[in-house]
């Protein structure tokens, strides 16, 4: 069952929704060559506290950070360790809060300085294909419209989705149903409804599709070494359309701009 949201409870979702996208920002401006993952992953705790807000990975399935920073050849779920972050890095940075009882979730990656050309395409695509599939997240759409709007995108780039973590429904729970996978068949699945609320999020790798997890049981890696993408954002499917919900202040035009010409602005 997917849950249909009444309009109360997307106010607060809402609002947990801002929040995140406010931090997140913020964050991703605050980073800079030499800072330890273990040092980003402080701050981000301490600008969520300031915020009257939790982590919402923090302590999940004995998740270790309060945020998920992933650099380079890392795909998602990074923890916190003593890795310092370097110029021309690709930083994935995920961020989940809990704000009044309701979560928010979202993530950006960012260059640090200037990125490989093919790295800096890699992050465009990634964010173009988060957008096109939000656009179809549309009353009467089917949920893998959503997925295979990733997946056709990054494939006709020469690009690979990785196939072993999802999207999700997201609520008063971080992982709610359904699982959204970023490739499939278009056609298939539940029909959306206005008043679910979706978090989609494309992982992309710039070489092959394959990942593995290392030791610390989190942090996911390609298996060519090469460097992955990751962009997400909370989205209300709503009767006049896909509404994104992780909006940071001073971005909504941004925002929209991107979602009317498939992530470019
Ligand atoms: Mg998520």
């Amino acid at each position: 069952m997917i849950a249909i949201r009444s309009p109360g409870e997307i106010e607060g979702l809402r609002r947990s929704c801002a929040l995140a996208a406010n931090l997140l920002e913020a964050l991703a401006r605050w980073i800079e060559p030499g800072l330890s993952v273990r040092e980003i992953d402080r701050r981000a705790g301490e600008m969520i506290r300031e915020r009257g807000a939790k982590s919402a990975f923090l302590g999940y399935k004995k998740f270790p950070g309060n945020i998920c920073v992933s650099v380079n050849e890392e795909v998602v779920h990074g923890t916190p360790r003593d890795l310092r972050v370097q110029y021309g890095d690709l930083v994935s940075l995920d961020l989940g809060v809990v704000f009044e009882g309701w979560v928010g979730d979202t993530a950006t990656t960012v260059a640090l300085g200037e990125a490989a050309p093919e790295a800096r395409r890699l992050m465009e695509v990634t964010e173009e294909s988060l957008y096109l599939a939000i656009d179809k997240a549309r009353p009467d759409a089917r949920l893998s419209d959503v997925s295979h709007a990733v997946e056709s995108h990054v494939t006709r780039h020469g690009l690979s989705v990785v196939r072993e973590f999802v999207g999700h429904g997201i609520g008063r729970s971080l992982h709610e149903e359904p699982q959204i996978p970023n490739f499939g068949r278009p056609g298939q699945g539940p029909r959306l409804k206005a008043g679910m609320i979706l978090a989609i999020e494309p992982m992309v790798n710039l070489g092959g599709p394959e990942v593995r997890v290392l030791h610390d049981g989190w942090t996911a890696v390609t298996g060519d070494g090469k460097p992955s993408a990751h962009f997400e954002h909370t989205v209300l499917v709503a009767d006049q359309g896909p509404e994104i919900l992780t909006v940071a202040e001073g971005k909504a035009e941004e925002i929209q701009r991107k979602l009317k010409h498939g992530g470019r602005s």
